[in-house]
């Protein structure tokens, strides 16, 4: 039996149409793997779920509000979203029994929802746990609605909590899947069900901790839930169905032509992850190059278009350059003084000091002076980093051996990406010769040692028109995939 995972975004369940749509790319795909008369062969086929398209941020800000005394928006949310699924529900389901028992799980799970935010309030205090158990509500509704639109397709499916199969540690808001209890968990409750025919409709984003306790993987998570799964069960592929035809050369709403490829590396897609394309999250790509499980990016609104094939090894283009990215709301930080000259051990206590903070560090450029060391970190990280930083260099910023440790808000890192760029000479020189033509000053410069990545970092304001400068010279939008 072909085993594939497929994972439908926000967007491809934001309303009754696209929701519909969804339901009939899981039919066909069930109908191709059982083919025309193997009625009693399992279809093969997992699907995993977002929330529906802004419920997360909904239910987040209810939370939030909720902490703040504010009880108007969680009640709000509640009828809200009761209404939006119950729509749904009535829209693609006839069968008044499966529409009853539906409502009453959205009505079951939305008081449960009030109730939490109603103890949020009296407590006055919203803790990343708590928040959890909110913000995967989204995910606990929009499974249930999605196995039973299937089961009206004449798909045999049942919803399954992935808090049953998604071990992770107490890291809450950003969880890690325990791997050592996570993959036997999956394959316990997913391969008898799987093989007696049933496709199970699984939850993206949460987790549980091995007491039970409900975690998420972080926003955007879902598509790392479908490769934490597809490792686990040993998928043949693991399919992300979005709203856009696969990876793009850069992200099409910032630039207009911007082309989607048909094939990527993991490595490339990890980099385009990792500094801001939105399409996967960044995590994604590990269980699936651990098991070596191809990704493929799809359309959901486009089905019949190939999208995007990540697999290990893939051609390269005569530049080497494939795609363009960027990472938005960072404030870059400078340690500079000439008494930093030859002294050992500044920069380490400089990352030291950032790390006590468990800031994310997404670029380090140091001049060949050594008279400075700058980094990047995002802007919530950034007070608490100059100040850790301050109190780490008092003695040497009195006796002037460092100077200043001055820092800058509002930066964008634009990363150039392309396994290929390894060992050809000229590409930063046309980065940069394509910035200086529109008087895009560039702040700092790093390259990865993977070399399949040089960063920039620039302006907030002066991003997009970079992103778009860039692109064109390397005519990424001229079909060169
Ligand atoms: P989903 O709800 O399916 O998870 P997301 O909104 O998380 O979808 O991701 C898809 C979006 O990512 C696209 O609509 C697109 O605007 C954005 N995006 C950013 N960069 C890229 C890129 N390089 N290729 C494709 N899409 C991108
Ligand atoms: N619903 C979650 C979020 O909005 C997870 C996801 O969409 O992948 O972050
Ligand atoms: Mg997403």
């Amino acid at each position: 039996m072909l085993m594939i995972v497929m994972k439908f975004g926000g967007t491809s369940v934001g309303t009754a149409e696209s929701i519909d749509s969804a339901a009939k790319i899981v039919a066909a795909a069930v109908e191709r793997q059982t083919g025309g008369d193997g009625a009693e062969e399992s279809p093969g086929v997992l699907v995993v779920v977002s929330a529906m398209g802004g419920v997360t941020n909904t239910l987040i800000d209810a939370a939030q509000a909720a902490a703040a005394g504010d009880e108007t928006p969680y009640r709000d949310a509640r009828s809200q979203l009761l209404v939006r699924h119950q729509v749904v529900a009535g829209q693609l389901i006839e069968d008044g029994v499966e529409r009853a028992g539906l409502g009453r799980l959205f009505d079951n799970r939305l008081r449960e929802f009030e109730r939490l935010c109603r103890s949020i309030t009296v407590l006055g205090e919203l803790t990343q746990r708590g928040l959890d158990v909110v913000s995967g509500v989204g995910e606990r509704l929009s499974a249930p609605l999605l196995a039973a639109v299937l089961r009206a397709n004449g798909v045999n499916s049942q919803f399954v909590d992935a808090g049953e199969l998604i071990i992770t540690d107490d890291q809450f808001g950003n969880a890690n899947p325990l791997m050592e209890a996570t993959p036997a968990r999956c394959r316990d409750r997913l391969l008898p069900m799987m093989q007696s025919g049933v496709v199970p409709v699984v939850t993206g984003f949460v987790g549980a901790t091995e007491k039970g306790v409900p975690t998420t993987l972080g926003r955007g998570g879902s598509d790392y839930s479908a490769a934490i799964l597809g490792a686990a069960l040993d998928a043949d592929e693991i399919q992300i169905w979005t709203d856009v035809d696969g990876v793009m050369t850069a992200d099409p709403r910032i630039v207009e032509n911007a082309q989607s490829m048909e094939e990527l590396s993991y490595e490339e897609v990890a980099e385009l992850a990792y500094y801001g394309a939105k399409v996967l999250h960044p995590k994604t790509v590990t269980p699936a190059v651990e098991s070596g499980i191809p990704l493929r990016v799809l359309n959901t609104f486009n089905p019949s278009h190939p999208g995007t094939r990540i697999v290990e090894k893939t051609r390269q283009l005569h530049h080497g350059v494939k795609a363009i990215t960027a990472v938005r709301e960072l404030r870059l930080i400078t340690v500079a003084g000439r008494g930093m000259i030859g002294v050992p051990g500044i920069a380490a206590r400089t990352f030291d000091a950032v790390a006590r903070q468990r800031a994310n560090v997404l670029m380090i450029s140091q001049g060949s002076s050594e008279q400075s060391i700058c980094f990047v970190v995002p802007e919530a990280e950034g007070d608490a980093v100059v100040g850790a930083l301050k109190v780490e260099f008092a003695r040497e910023l009195a006796q002037n051996m460092i100077e200043e440790i001055s820092h800058q808000p509002d930066i964008v890192i634009v990363a150039v990406i392309g396994a290929g760029m390894k060992g050809t000479p000229g590409i930063a020189a046309r980065v940069f010769n394509a910035l200086g033509e529109r008087n895009i000053n560039v702040i700092a410069i790093a390259q990865g040692s993977s070399e399949a990545n040089i960063s920039l970092v620039v302006l907030q304001t002066e991003a997009d028109e970079a992103l778009r400068a860039i692109h064109d010279t390397f005519e990424l939008g001229n079909g060169a995939d």
